[in-house]
């Protein structure tokens, strides 16, 4: 099933990349396996995904690390979890606030690696979700810079539910360009053809490859 899903979504993204006049190699699927198993990542590997999504450092460290696989941390993080996040992940997608940047510059100090990082930016401006405030935006995103250098790869967003994210998406993408960052993360399982068409380089799709995620997991 899990191979199945994968291949129908591959070949989604690559024709939503050629409707838009994009090559398919320029977006990464990023599988977010967030309250699955550890075997299920395992039959990711297996028919052929290697980049993976958790949103929670402690479940994470439950899976991973797993030969071969690369592990995308996209959920809002506490200060007090930088250190693990960064000795365990390849990529941390959730930057948001000065006082976890100065979590993760420690921690990155002390483990002797930094792991590759994107700024969340909060879209819709909506009170309860994580992301840097669109106000802040530029301005942290040139702090965050200056601080990790080329390790900060790109931008993160979560459009707000139930509105077109079309708008919120080329939002994301022309902050990107003007920061000259090439990593855009957007779209979801219900949206990534939007955000391919409005210029996601990766995609982060959960339900539609692994199907849904049980409530009894959800503690
Ligand atoms: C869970 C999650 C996803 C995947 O969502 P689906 O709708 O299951 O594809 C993507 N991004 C983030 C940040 C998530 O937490």
């Amino acid at each position: 099933m899990i191979s199945r899903n994968l291949a129908s979504i591959h070949a989604r993204m690559a024709a939503a990349a050629v409707a838009a006049g994009r090559d398919p190699a320029s977006v990464t699927l990023i599988a977010v396996s967030k309250m699955h198993p550890r075997e299920a990542v395992l039959a990711a590997l297996a028919a052929g995904q290697s980049v993976f999504g958790e949103n929670k450092v402690q479940e994470a460290e439950e899976k991973f690390p797993i030969p071969g696989a690369k592990l995308h941390l996209i959920g809002a993080l506490q200060t007090n979890k930088a250190a693990h996040a960064v000795r365990l992940a390849d990529a941390i997608d959730s930057l948001d606030r000065e006082k976890l940047n100065d979590a993760i510059a420690k921690a990155a100090q002390a483990a002797g690696r930094l792991p590759e990082l994107l700024v969340q930016v909060n879209v819709g401006d909506e009170p309860q979700k994580a992301g840097v405030a669109l106000a802040d935006a530029d301005a942290f995103i040139r702090a965050s810079r200056a601080r990790f250098g080329e390790a900060l790869r790109g931008l993160m967003c979560i459009p707000p539910e139930g509105l077109d994210p079309l708008p919120y998406f080329k939002r994301l993408a022309a902050m990107a360009d003007v920061h000259g960052l090439a990593v855009r993360s957007m779209g979801m399982s219900g949206d990534f053809e939007i955000a391919i068409a409005a210029g996601a380089t990766h995609v982060r799709v959960g339900t539609a490859i692994f199907g849904a995620r049980s409530i009894l997991r959800e503690t």
